[in-house]
């Protein structure tokens, strides 16, 4: 995360005199120095002047929207900031947007107060002429209360700089289509003129021939110096003849390196294949897209280019935290009363960052797409708290479904399974977690994180201007058919905010 900052913005005004506006300075200096200490925030915090006027305002947003750099801004009122002067600099502010509720003391020095300290102290009442600003404009943005030296404050900055380096992803992300949308399935689809005006995404097309021609010219030397890396990194599976073994794997080493080629030539994070769509290549992608996923591009199957813009912006947001993120696929329950299931997996494509120990390198013949038998990674998935979510285009809008789920470990062996899996029991239960899922219309893809929780998500829903609604703990059918017949209501409009 070392190409984004955050400019930190404090609010006053001239009313106080120069001793007054020195001492916000140094109370501001030291402020940012101890959250940038933390080892909290992810993005720098970079101090600007005391905010006292309206032009200065103005001037102190155009500039963060016009430096690339700058990922977003934290406003404080450390002192009384009347909010008029606010109103042409928040007019052209479209970054991400945290109001931070804190004062520089942290607690009431009562024996000693006087009314200097009253007047230099006063973000209690700043910050409430701030936030009726804010709300009077309808800003997109954050609300964060609590003291900057506590930790839990610290780290909920730290959230937030996640959702907002997500959101820059989001604004130049370039998702790579070798295909289109596959057969008539309805949900991977989607419009990708508004998806761009929403999120930013764009979505170029490319036959698979493009990539089949690039595989050509990927030197030897680097496909063995990759299959040398193979080695070390997963148990190879043989079971098999080796050199039949070793030819297989050779090819997805060598789509592996076209694929990155590629996409690093086109400046692209993400792309989706299509398996009907594989004219010149040998094998379907599968290890090549679970290497790719593991470096942190995202992917999707079947055309399905709003999941694979997903995986990334999710794979951004969880950077240097544990756990991973990868393409998922609901695909077959276990009902056993007292025991039910989701099994997560895909024909090949899930990535290693989310796999429980060291992979299994396997060949394995593919009953779909017509090919060779593809190389994949097999696994199953770290078990613990996760997330799948879904974004669908409803038409007129944009919704993004969030389900939390528990990760299990296995209760059995998988013996004839030859991918990568995951199970998990969704909350509150599979029962009412499905019946949610279905009524919201997510779709069977998913990106799964086990890096990130809801909050982080619903965070960057909110700074892109979108719907987001989470079914987890607590979720009952009743209130969730009605948030979505609320939710109609409000986004119905085609609002933006
Ligand atoms: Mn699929």
């Amino acid at each position: 995360m070392d190409t984004l900052n955050i400019w930190f913005l404090t609010g006053s005004q001239d009313l106080y005199g120069d001793d007054a506006l020195h001492q916000v300075t140094e109370h501001i200096q030291k402020m940012v120095a101890t959250l940038n200490e933390s080892g909290s925030l992810p993005l720098p915090l970079v101090e600007k002047p005391v905010q006292k006027s309206s032009g200065q305002i103005l001037a102190t947003i155009r500039q963060a929207e016009a430096d690339p750099s700058c990922g977003g801004i934290v406003c404080w009122m450390h002192t009384f900031s009347p909010a008029k002067m606010w109103i042409a600099g928040l007019s052209v502010l479209t970054k991400p947007f945290l109001h931070l509720h804190t004062q520089f003391n942290e607690q009431i020095p009562f024996s000693t107060m006087d009314m200097d300290f009253m007047n230099l102290n006063q973000s209690a009442h700043g910050d409430r002429e701030f936030g009726y600003i804010t709300a009077r404009m309808n800003l997109r943005r954050t609300v964060i209360a609590g003291h900057w030296s506590h930790k839990e404050t610290q780290e909920r900055i730290g959230r937030w700089m996640r959702s907002a380096a997500a959101v820059a992803e989001s604004r130049n992300l370039v998702v790579v289509r070798f295909g289109d949308n596959m057969r008539d399935v309805a949900v991977t689809d989607g419009d990708k003129v508004e998806a761009m005006i929403t999120f930013g995404w764009s979505v170029p097309y490319f036959g698979i021939g493009d990539l089949v021609d690039m595989m050509g010219s990927i030197p030897t030397g680097d496909v063995s110096a990759l299959i040398e890396e193979y080695r070390s990194s997963y148990t190879l599976r043989e079971g098999m003849d080796e050199a039949f073994f070793l030819g297989q794997v050779t090819e997805q080493a060598r789509i592996e390196l076209a694929l990155e080629k590629f996409l690093t030539q086109q400046n692209a994070k993400a792309f989706s294949t299509n398996f009907q769509d594989l004219h010149g290549m040998k094998q379907l992608p599968g290890l090549a897209v679970q290497r790719l996923m593991g470096k942190g591009y995202g992917f999707a199957g079947e055309g399905d280019w709003k999941i694979a813009a997903l995986v990334r912006i999710l794979k951004r947001m969880g950077e240097g935290l544990e756990g991973g993120t990868s393409f998922m696929e609901d695909y077959t329950y276990n009902l056993e009363p007292g025991n039910m299931l989701d099994l997560g997996a895909h024909m090949l494509e899930v990535c290693p960052s989310v796999a429980k120990g060291r992979p299994s390198l396997e060949v394995h013949p593919l009953g779909i797409g017509d090919r060779e038998d593809p190389a994949r990674l097999v696994f199953d998935g770290s078990a613990g708290p996760a997330l799948c979510a879904s974004i669908i285009d409803l038409g007129h809008r944009f919704r993004m479904v969030i389900s939390e789920v528990e990760t299990v470990d296995s209760p059995h062996s998988f013996d004839q399974l030859p991918v990568a899996r995951v199970l998990w029991k969704p909350l509150p239960d599979l029962i009412t977690a499905s019946e949610a899922w279905i009524l919201a219309g997510g779709g069977h893809h998913t990106a799964y994180s086990t890096a990130l929780d809801a909050t982080y998500l619903t965070t960057f829903a909110e700074m892109m201007g979108i719907e987001a609604i989470t079914i987890g703990d607590g979720t009952s059918i009743n209130q969730f058919r009605n948030e979505l017949r609320w939710n109609e209501a409000y986004w119905g409009r085609g609002s933006l905010v």
